[in-house]
């Protein structure tokens, strides 16, 4: 199906493609920073011991392990244990900290210090129609900001920002070091995957978490998340946390303590970082795909004001504004949510994406007339069996239903269809009466159209009572395990 896409397209010959093929120049430190002189002493069993009754392991000891682990002379079995054992009896902060070091120095470690300018970053902990970072990284480079985005492809219900790039004809998000830097120092924003060998030790990690219940613990989510992070190492960093029915923390109180913890390993590396806690009950804009995702950021780029838009506007600017201030760009939330709102209205964000497509390899034409897009082989309409007001959209139902459609992936292996996707018509809070479109699903899979529609239809909860509207971000989480109400005045 992709082939078939990029086939309608050329890629601009003046455009800097980038070959997958370059070899890798390491420009790291590699695992060998690790001292020389660790004292290996402690046998793996009883370091698993220790967790297992609860005593707190030293930086060192935790070193030892993830040392050892990594030249294999602790053993899957092992590790597996005491994962489960961190599960159980969980970690201090500070332990946290040296896990998460430890990770991020397993691998590469990026140098940017030839890269002139202020380096930003952020991340998300995903969610449904999620295409932040589409809008914000070019919108933050618009003002001179480095922003260094390496990003992750999707799996489950939750869409990748690199699937989305993917489906523009042409873009390349597989670029090395030097070709990444070189983004960098001639448009300010680059969006790739990991670039070379970082964070190793984290893959087979998150592998045995993901066969052995291990993957909901708030030390081993921050380490794994955090480390890839730093790996890229921005200057600062903002990160959106997730909860709700889409998120991977169901519980505002669990994100809180996971965005906590994430802080805390950012500060920790020196890097000034700052968590938003937001909702993911319902998927964000009106796109949940991938093309279509692209186009809904082309949207909000062109400032078109789509109504249907508006919560992803308001996550845009409110993430870009503390980005501004922590890039030393704006004095404080307010004026940098003012200055994101200024760029995305003058077309200079939009400026910078293209700026950013063509130098990865993108095509403009599909970008610029985003309708001329080939459209899946089957369209089909979800009506609604009721009047009233819609009162929520269950994220993850639709995230699934999206996944059914070929827009995600089951398995790591899964192919994805950049044309499928499901467009809401209808958001939180708007009026509906019995036969209304809510959504339309698109398709190139025969027969999964009716089943897709059905969940849709159940995922929209419509009532006779106008809802009270919801608070899309919650908090602020600073350091020092510092939660600060969000002042939702500073989006009037
Ligand atoms: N994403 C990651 O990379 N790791 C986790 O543990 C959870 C989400």
């Amino acid at each position: 199906m992709h082939r078939a896409l990029l086939t309608r397209f050329t890629r601009p010959s003046t455009a800097l493609w980038l070959s997958r093929r370059e070899p890798f120049r390491k420009v790291t430190q590699p695992f060998s920073s690790f001292p020389s002189t660790l004292d290996h002493s402690q046998s793996p069993s009883a370091f698993i011991s220790d967790k297992r009754y609860g005593k707190e392991h030293t930086s060192d000891e935790i070193m030892s392990f993830i040392d050892r682990y990594q030249r294999d002379e602790v053993k899957d079995y092992q590790m597996s244990a005491w994962l489960m054992a961190v599960c159980l009896k969980g970690m201090t902060p500070e332990e946290t900290a040296a896990l998460t070091k430890c990770m991020v120095m397993s691998g590469d470690i990026a140098d940017l210090s030839d890269v002139p300018g202020t380096s930003v970053d952020k991340h998300s902990t995903g969610g449904v129609g999620d295409k932040i970072s589409l809008i914000l990284a070019p919108l933050v480079a618009s003002f001179g900001l480095v922003v260094p985005m390496m990003s992750g492809r999707g799996l489950g219900h939750t869409g990748g920002t690199l699937d989305k790039l993917d489906s523009i004809p042409g873009f390349s998000c597989d670029l090395d070091m030097n070709n990444f830097k070189k983004i960098l120092r001639t448009v300010g924003v680059a969006m790739i995957s990991p670039a070379g060998d970082m964070a190793p030790v984290d893959k087979r990690i998150y592998a045995l978490r993901d066969v052995t219940s291990t993957v909901r613990a708030i030390p081993l989510q921050t380490s794994s998340i955090m480390c890839k992070k730093l790996a890229e190492n921005p200057e600062s960093l903002v990160l959106d946390v997730k909860f709700g029915s889409g998120a991977f923390n169901h519980e505002v109180e669990e994100s809180i303590e996971l965005a906590k913890s994430m802080v805390e390993a950012g500060e920790g590396d020196n890097k000034q970082t700052t968590a938003f806690i937001t909702s993911m009950d319902e998927p964000i804009g009106w796109a949940v795909g991938n093309w279509n995702e692209i186009h809904e950021s082309i949207q909000v780029l062109s400032n078109e004001n789509n109504p249907l838009s508006a919560d992803l506007v308001d996550l845009v600017v409110v993430q870009c504004g503390q980005m501004l201030l922590q890039g030393g760009v704006a004095s404080d939330l307010a004026e940098g949510i003012a200055m994101a709102k200024e760029n995305l209205k003058n077309g200079k964000a939009l400026a910078k994406f293209h700026e950013m497509v063509e130098a990865q390899g993108g095509s403009l034409e599909a970008v610029k007339d985003p309708k001329s897009y080939p459209a899946a082989k089957h369209k089909i309409e979800v009506t609604s069996t009721r009047s009233g007001h819609v009162s929520a959209i269950d994220a993850l139902a639709v995230g699934l239903v999206g996944v059914d459609l070929g827009a995600g992936r089951q398995f790591v292996e899964d192919d994805v269809d950049f044309s499928a996707g499901i467009e809401l018509l209808k958001k939180t809070g708007d009026k509906v009466s019995e036969g209304d479109v809510l959504a339309i699903l698109s398709t190139n899979r025969d027969g999964v159209g009716k089943v897709g529609a059905q969940k849709v239809e159940g995922a929209y909860k419509v009532d006779e009572a106008v809802p009270t509207p919801r608070q899309l971000i919650t908090n602020i989480v600073r350091k020092g395990g510092l939660v600060e109400a969000f002042d939702s005045s500073l989006l009037k």
